[in-house]
């Protein structure tokens, strides 16, 4: 059995997931205009209230859709709001008028009357709205971004003792990655979890920066990883789940040299390896 209120801390959507919703309101609303907004006053409001976001957001075009590790943030010429899902913030958009999806907390009308609704069933998301470009400046590095480079990865292994899972899930440094993907890198890479991330050598760092940023962009191609909550933009799961290698894997056979993979825990947090292909 396993321990649903870990799997759901697990379920958190990551950077992936948040990307492909990023993608995919880009694709159906950039350049639209944004016609009417409801919302409820829920605690997912953070510097604004329900109404005054509802005000500040009518008339404004959605000029672009950008995301900073789970952060997604609307361009919307003069005023920026920003959005965090949570555990179970979701986009979706309208497909079928005749039934509303449930606990919807905001409802974006464009001018072309297609909507867009927020929901988030356990309300940790975050609705912020900010006058002039949000500065992310101070928190972790997306790992994605083209800025990221190895030398500046070989600098943050070297710059710890702590063990490389933590390190990678630590949203202060790499932002984004939870989980899910980080025990997936690092399958992928062979490195083991426990390694101190300063005695990882130059090598197996490569690996690593590479698998990082490879398992990413492949969970992003295959529209995320779907556990609980998370859904696209248009109502369905990502496949991403569909190609797991060792997360909740425990028991199973290694993918590569059969042996069991194990499970171990590391800041309270489930970890899946393969002892024989991960040193
Ligand atoms: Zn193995």
């Amino acid at each position: 059995l396993f321990n649903s209120a870990l799997l759901e801390k697990d379920a958190m959507p990551e950077l992936p997931e948040v990307e492909t919703i990023v993608q995919q309101i880009r694709s159906r609303y950039k350049g639209q205009i944004i016609k009417q907004v409801e919302a409820k006053p829920e605690r997912i409001f953070q510097n604004i209230s329900a109404i005054d976001f509802c005000n500040a957001l009518k008339g404004k075009r959605m000029v672009n859709v950008q995301r900073f590790g789970k952060f997604i943030i609307w361009n919307l010429e003069s005023i920026f709001p920003v959005f965090h899902l949570g555990m179970s913030g979701i986009f979706l958009e309208d497909r079928n008028k005749s039934r509303l999806p449930q606990h919807i907390h905001i409802n974006f009308l464009f001018e072309n009357n297609m909507t867009l609704y927020f929901q988030d069933v356990r309300k940790f998301g975050k609705v912020y709205l900010y006058f002039s470009e949000p500065d992310f400046d101070g928190m972790g590095i997306d790992p994605l971004a083209n800025s990221f480079t190895f030398d500046q990865f070989l600098i943050l292994l070297k710059s710890t003792g702590k063990n490389i899972k933590s390190l990678l899930m630590d949203q202060q440094i790499i932002t984004g990655v939870g989980n899910i993907y980080a025990n997936e890198v690092l399958f992928h890479a062979g490195i083991n979890p426990l390694r101190r991330a300063n005695k990882i050598s130059r090598k197996p760092a490569e690996r690593l920066f590479f698998a990082l940023k490879e398992i990413l962009v492949q969970a992003i191609d295959r529209f995320g990883t779907t556990y609980s909550a998370y859904q696209t933009v248009d109502g369905t799961t990502g496949e991403n789940q569909n190609f797991l290698k060792v997360y909740q894997k425990e028991g199973q056979e290694c993918i590569n040299c059969l042996r069991p993979i194990v499970k171990i825990t590391i800041n309270s947090r489930s970890t899946f390896y393969c002892r024989h292909c991960q040193k």
